[in-house]
């Protein structure tokens, strides 16, 4: 009797190994640690997410915080550009998985922008219906408090001088995930991640609805933008041109050919 729940104790924990193996399989791979995306914006891989720092002469954002609860890389980030943490003016957060939005606390002037759908994920009152998030949640329980929250809307511009975002609703990944583009940047989260050469959803076992979010991925079409700045990859100079291959990989067969 012993020996069988030895034997199937050993049976159970070789499966579970066997199912961590896999599962790390899926993470998406980062890039460099410190990305230039442009002369205003760079991303730090703040943990195991890419934060993104954008500054012009008076106002200083973010683009999500990293899942290390000190942002240490990020306030490394901004003193290099003569910033104190307590200057991040505003976080827009693409949505409310906790290796996203951990590092808010650090900056306490910063008010958070969520899309509404997100809020209660980002305070932990609420777990993601993807079965790895979920996991995840139940492992590491966030109970973020940001004192200043603004719900946004979908067409909702955020401006800081001559910064100017515009919020984009793509629920799927979470039910209130969003993007940010400024100028012709295209903040993505995890709805979308540059993967090689090309880009796509997350794996579905990350998201809430992944049909959802391939269709909020087909309605990218009318957004100008040319470079994708993802979650956890980093960034791609030609992420239109990945876009548009995926898009044409992953139209309905058979939908009606465009008028000529
Ligand atoms: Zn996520």
């Amino acid at each position: 009797m012993r020996r069988l729940g030895i034997a199937v104790g050993l049976s159970l924990v070789g499966v579970v190994a066997a199912a961590g193996l896999y599962l790390w399989t899926l993470l998406p791979t980062p890039g460099a640690a410190r990305q230039q995306v442009r002369d205003d914006v760079v991303g730090v891989l703040a943990g195991r997410a890419y934060a993104y720092l954008i500054w012009n002469a008076d106002h200083v954002v973010l683009v999500d915080a990293g899942s290390d609860p000190t942002a240490a890389a990020i306030v490394r980030e901004l003193a290099a550009i003569g910033r104190r943490p307590e200057q991040v003016e505003a976080i827009l957060v693409t949505h409310g998985h906790f290796d996203h939005v951990s590092g808010i606390p650090r900056f306490v002037n910063a008010r958070t922008c969520v899309c509404q759908g997100d809020h209660q994920l980002l305070r932990g009152d609420r777990l993601p219906s993807g079965l790895l998030p979920r996991l995840f949640g139940h492992l590491m329980p966030q109970h973020i408090l940001p004192p200043h929250v603004q719900a946004l809307l979908a067409g909702t511009a955020l401006t800081f001088g001559d910064l100017a975002f515009d919020v984009i609703a793509t629920p799927g990944h979470t039910g209130g995930s969003c993007m940010y583009r400024l100028r012709d940047v295209l903040f993505s989260g995890d709805s979308l991640l540059n993967t090689g050469a090309e880009v796509g959803p997350p794996p579905w076992l990350f998201s809430d609805s992944p049909a959802s979010n391939r269709r909020a991925l087909a309605r990218l079409e009318a957004v100008p933008f040319t470079t994708i700045a993802d979650g956890h990859t980093g960034f791609s100079a030609d992420g239109r041109d990945r876009y548009e291959r995926w898009l044409k990989a992953n139209l309905e067969p058979d939908a009606p050919a465009p008028p000529r």
